[in-house]
């Protein structure tokens, strides 16, 4: 396995360079949010712009028939990138929150009725949480939840206790974007198909930290977005097993989704374009393409050695200050540490570490029903790229430290 070379990579980054913060250097631990850009992408981005760009799949002519090839050869990149089986079961979404509305439409208003049941863990997203909500609620249908343990880790048994016939459908994330916990989904997965129910897994914060691999999961929908994977906004995936694609329907009607229309009756396309109505995000999927080639370059597990060693050097630094509380301490966790100092008020931390150059997020981050797990309205987040370095983990330790002292 190769090593991270950082400094040289930092290079690739024009941001990490280019931008000063109340005159320091940025400081950016805030990629579970969104990632920043690599120059090959930005620059594939502007040759697609300058050369290659027309609508795609409908034109006869020179250029639309280029701006086809790159966008499905970005769909080529990203199948051989998770290791699904055809280029038919990878759908250009928006994005992580859009793929799973578009299960939720698609599949669910198919397969879920009244009185059925969807299961969901404690620690989800909302994008994982409020699409099944309409859904049940247009459906007379509930959900159940996977208990999460002080540490972030899920009930394994309690999970296994929640599926009864009424079962139609387990949502869970592969990384907790609050805690970082990476959960075994896996396992989980194996569980809820010996009972025959399909899984939905939310991986908008693992497929850029660790290597994913959709037939050895063995899941049934797998979802992320672009921008946290060191492409543009405007683009997510959402991976379906083919046969569970084709059985469902669409979600938006409108161009290029369709074989034949009449006033009687339409046709649909096959999948993946039945479910890409319209222009699609052409750009943005050619970047994500880039990126995605670009990562696989470096490779997972050097990205992922290099994350897991500034993970275990801020935690145990961040552990030794007295007043920081550090919410989710799993066994097995990606790069993400959420924490409070004493009483001070998460945002206050947040424009104190600004002011040191240091970009974290505060809030909720999308998931308060974790928040109210732990008793905490909000939490200081900070999470990092393979392009971050040892020395930016120590300020953000020494900020820490001088904000703490602060308050005393
Ligand atoms: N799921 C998880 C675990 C996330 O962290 C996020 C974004 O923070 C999302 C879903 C939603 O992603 P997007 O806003 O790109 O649709």
């Amino acid at each position: 396995m190769s090593m991270i070379d950082v400094e040289r990579l930092r290079g690739d980054f024009p941001i990490l360079g280019e931008v000063k913060v109340h005159g320091r250097d940025l400081i950016y631990l805030d990629n579970a949010a969104s990632s920043q850009m690599p120059r090959v992408v930005i620059e594939r981005i502007a040759r697609y712009q300058c050369e290659e760009h027309a609508n795609i799949h409908r034109g006869v002519h020179h250029l639309s028939d280029v701006a086809t090839t790159a966008y499905e050869s970005a769909r080529s990149t990203v199948r051989r990138f998770i290791n699904a089986r055809e280029d038919r079961e990878v759908i250009f979404t928006s994005g992580t929150t859009d793929a799973i509305n578009l299960v939720a439409h698609g599949w669910g208003r198919a397969f879920v009725g009244a009185g059925d049941e969807i299961i969901l863990s404690e620690v989800e997203h909302h994008a994982n949480i409020v699409p099944w909500q309409m859904l049940c609620e247009e459906k007379g249908a509930r959900i159940r939840v996977i208990p999460v343990d002080e540490r972030g880790e899920l009930d394994l048994d309690a999970y296994a206790g929640l599926f009864n016939e009424r079962t139609r459908l387990v949502g869970i994330t592969h990384v907790s974007n609050a805690l970082g916990t990476v959960n075994p989904v896996r396992e989980m997965i194996a569980t809820a198909h010996a009972r025959g129910v399909p899984v939905l897994v939310d991986g908008a914060q693992a497929v850029a930290h660790e290597p994913v691999d959709v037939q050895a999961l063995d899941c049934d929908f797998y979802t992320f977005s672009g921008h946290k994977l060191y492409g543009p906004t405007g683009i997510g995936i959402l991976y379906g097993r083919a046969a569970l694609l084709e059985k469902m329907r669409p979600f938006k009607g409108g161009g290029d989704m369709i074989l034949s229309v009449s006033f009687e009756k339409t046709t649909y396309n096959t999948i993946p374009h039945k479910f890409e109505a319209g222009t699609p995000p052409i750009m943005p999927a050619v970047g994500l393409g880039a990126a995605v080639e670009y990562l696989s370059a470096l490779g997972l597990p050097a990205v992922a050695a290099w994350e897991q060693s500034l993970l275990a050097h801020a935690t145990e630094r961040l552990t030794a200050i007295e007043g920081v509380r550090i919410i989710g301490t799993a066994r097995h966790k990606a790069a993400v540490i959420s924490f409070n100092i004493a009483d001070v008020h998460p945002h206050d931390v947040g424009s104190l570490l600004n002011d040191e150059g240091i970009a974290v997020r505060t809030g909720h981050h999308c998931a308060q029903p974790v928040m109210k797990r732990y008793g905490v309205p909000a939490t200081v987040r900070a999470s990092f790229a393979f392009y971050n370095t040892r020395a930016e983990v120590d300020a953000l330790v020494v900020a820490v430290q001088k904000i703490r002292r602060l308050f005393e």
